[in-house]
């Protein structure tokens, strides 16, 4: 229960400010009258008013991936380099994100990359930069590389998602399932030695799994055949200094990993 709403919307907002966002969208709470279809204003309330649930209306570049001659998940297995999987991706409409994007953000850094790191989704400024954690996190991102004696440019950096969801809110399943091929392609063109997921939302995506961030850290897990290590999420950080520290430890963890690596 929220005692004080004034002071948790003027904490919410500082927040969100801090970590660069400028924009936020707030879903009306209204009851209705599920017998007339009503919210309390006496608008039809948009839920009750659907007779059937509503899909998404689906136009010819919806269902295909990304071209109207390439067919659902063509355009993915395609890319024979980075460059070419972007070309074939980045127009990509098989979920609506496609549709309220400002710029598709495919990833960034060393296509030979040894160490990739994946977070959960474009922001604001990446939406508009069309260029992965380049933001507040993003700014944050670069330190916590450094911090382990590499360079941005040494890594490869992207997200689980590669549209911004409205608002900043959490990817959905069907978005995820949609997405995901371009990660995993990523993964295979690139084939890094160990991936290090930001955040509770990116490592329980990867990893398939409701486990909290607490149960994921600390532990070499596998993706696909790569180890994979989980972290806070830079934007977490940001909100919470106290979470610092034990992403300090996360980080040498990755890097102790990395450099017990027989690397060819
Ligand atoms: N947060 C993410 O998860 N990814 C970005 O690219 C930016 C912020």
């Amino acid at each position: 229960m929220i005692s004080d709403p004034g002071k948790f919307l003027a904490s919410f907002v500082a927040q969100r400010l801090e970590m660069g966002e400028t924009e936020w969208f707030f879903l009306p709470r209204l009851s209705f009258n599920r017998e007339s279809g009503t919210a309390r204003n006496g608008a039809p309330h948009r839920e009750a008013s659907r007779k059937t649930p509503v899909e998404p209306k689906k136009t010819t570049a919806e269902i295909t991936c990304c071209t109207p001659e390439c067919t659902s998940g063509e355009a993915v297995s395609a890319g024979n380099s980075l460059e070419d999987l972007r070309e074939a991706v980045e127009k990509c409409l098989r979920c609506p994100l496609g549709g309220s994007r400002t710029h598709f953000v495919f990833g960034s850094g060393n296509p030979h990359a040894h160490i990739m790191f994946v977070g959960e989704a474009p922001g604001a400024e990446e939406d508009q930069q069309g260029l992965p954690f380049v933001g507040r996190a993003g700014q944050l991102l670069t330190r916590m590389i450094e911090s382990i004696k590499l360079r941005r440019e040494d890594v490869y950096i992207t997200n689980v998602l590669k549209c911004r969801p409205p608002g900043n809110r959490d990817p959905l399943p069907a978005e995820i399932e949609k997405c995901e091929p371009i990660l995993i392609r990523q993964i295979e063109l690139i084939r890094p030695r160990i991936i290090c997921a930001l955040g509770r939302i990116a490592g329980q995506t990867l990893l398939r799994t409701t486990a909290t961030l607490g149960a994921l850290r600390g532990k070499v897990h596998d993706y696909h055949g790569v180890k994979l290590v989980v972290t806070y999420h830079p934007a977490a950080l940001l909100r919470n200094s106290q979470w610092k520290r034990p992403t300090w430890e996360d980080l040498k963890f990755l890097r102790r990993e990395y450099d017990g690596m027989e690397i060819s």
